[in-house]
């Protein structure tokens, strides 16, 4: 159910999720080629780590300070309400640290509009 709706976007209920960040390097990800669950290139500021079964792969979320991202990753510690921001560098992602912040679900306007 949408929370409000903005230039055809509709827009889910805040919900509040650890969020962490993580960068395409072998510490991180246990692989180094920067490709996604998705099979996409994680980008920094538009790729999400996400568990599916909380957030579907392809959504694309509001964070909270940050940004729209694209769900499009997953990670095993990512369970639940838990998120994991792709960025550039290691160190970039190592003082991100750990926060909590609202998420929002972001839908495009399936209904027509009269
Ligand atoms: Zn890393």
């Amino acid at each position: 159910m949408a929370y409000f709706s903005l230039a055809g976007v509709q827009v889910g209920q805040p919900i509040t999720v650890k969020a962490t960040a993580y960068c395409a390097c072998i510490h991180c990800c246990n692989k180094n080629d920067g490709i996604t669950k998705s099979g996409t290139k994680a980008v920094p500021g538009h790729t999400l780590a996400v568990d599916p079964k909380f957030i579907p792969l392809g959504t694309k979320v509001y964070v909270e300070g940050l940004g729209i991202f694209t769900a499009e990753d997953t990670g095993s510690a990512i369970k639940g309400k838990r998120i994991d921001i792709f960025m550039g560098d290691h160190e970039q992602a190592i003082n991100f640290g750990s926060h909590n912040l609202k998420i929002f679900i972001l839908e495009e306007e399936t209904t027509p509009r009269i």
